[in-house]
Formats: structure tokens, C-alpha cells, sequence
């Protein structure tokens, strides 16, 4: 339930900051392995405190503060800080956030629009698409090519003629 008002998983919230606007003080209740080796045996040397700037809730930009550590690895001995599921090592905003202004900005909202409503500079709104292209296009290269294309016709009326639909069929069962 909580996880679902922030939008994110394995996260908690442990405090309500601010509701307007909504800050929120949240814990990663994730797993936490050491990036290197996979140990789970961890000590903590530090602990400090990121903000993260979230998807808007009832129109307001929130905000999350997440406590975070930074580990010694007993197996391996390197040090790394808390990795949280849905937000880059060194980013201030979540990628939800991010697919948001993505999916707004593809809808024709404007860079100016969405920058208000997130409270954020339009260089960021740019940024962000920028980034979410990358990684769309990125996906789309390692996708392998369907083996078997489907093609359907639908009649709509005359005026507005043939949509034609290319749709992708798995691969044969059993061959
Ligand atoms: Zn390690």
C-alpha cells in the first residue's frame, strides 16, 4: 500500500515529512548485495541521507528522503553505497518519474508544462527524454526480429479506407 503511493517497491515509507508539498522519508527494504561479488555479508562505515525527486501526487511534485549506507563487503573488502531499485547510482530522480515526463512529453505536453508541474528546469525535461530514448532505443537494438509476421486488414468506412496491422506471432510451438 505504501509502496504503491510512491509508486516504487520495497520501499517504506517511514514518515510524512510534508504534505505540501508531499516529502516523504522513506527505507529501502530491498536486499541489499555487495555489487561485486554478490555478498550479503555487509558492514556499514556510513550512513547519509539522498533526496529523490518522485512522481507529482494530487498535482505536486514529492519528494523523497532515503536513508542510505555505505557498506564494507566482508568477502570482498570493497565499499559501495546503498543500490536502490529504480533510481541510477547517481541520479536526484526516480526512473518513474522520468517515464512519466517521457510518456507526457510524447503525448505533446509541453517542456514548459511539464518542467512546472515537477518543479523541475525545462535542460532537465530534455535531459530525462533524452535519457528514456536512450534506453528505449538501446532496448529495441537487443530485441531479436520476430520470425513471423502476421498481417491483418480491417475495412473502417469508405472514406477513411484500410488500417492495415502488423502484429508479431510467437515462434511455432513444438518445432
Ligand atoms: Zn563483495
Amino acid at each position: 500500500m505504501e509502496g504503491l503511493l510512491i509508486g516504487l517497491r520495497d520501499f517504506a515509507i517511514e514518515k510524512v515529512v510534508s504534505h505540501v508539498p508531499p516529502v516523504f522519508e522513506a527505507r529501502w527494504t530491498g536486499k541489499n548485495t555487495c555489487p561485486h561479488c554478490g555478498c550479503e555479508k555487509l558492514r556499514i562505515k556510513d550512513s547519509f541521507w539522498r533526496t529523490i525527486r518522485n512522481i507529482s501526487i494530487h498535482g505536486r511534485a514529492s519528494r523523497l528522503l532515503i536513508r542510505c549506507h555505505k557498506y564494507r563487503c566482508e568477502s570482498c573488502g570493497r565499499y559501495f553505497n546503498t543500490r536502490l531499485a529504480g533510481i541510477k547510482v547517481w541520479s536526484r530522480t526516480t526512473e518513474l518519474l522520468k517515464r512519466n515526463i517521457f510518456q507526457a512529453y510524447n503525448k505533446g505536453v509541453s517542456c514548459k508544462d511539464i518542467a512546472n508541474e515537477h518543479r523541475i528546469g525545462v535542460a532537465s525535461v530534455e535531459r530525462y527524454y533524452h535519457q528514456m530514448m536512450q534506453h528505449k532505443s538501446s532496448h529495441w537494438a537487443n530485441r531479436t526480429c520476430p520470425r513471423i509476421l502476421g498481417i491483418d486488414e480491417h475495412r473502417f468506412t469508405r472514406r477513411q479506407g484500410f488500417a492495415t496491422t502488423v502484429l508479431r506471432l510467437g515462434p511455432p510451438q513444438g518445432i
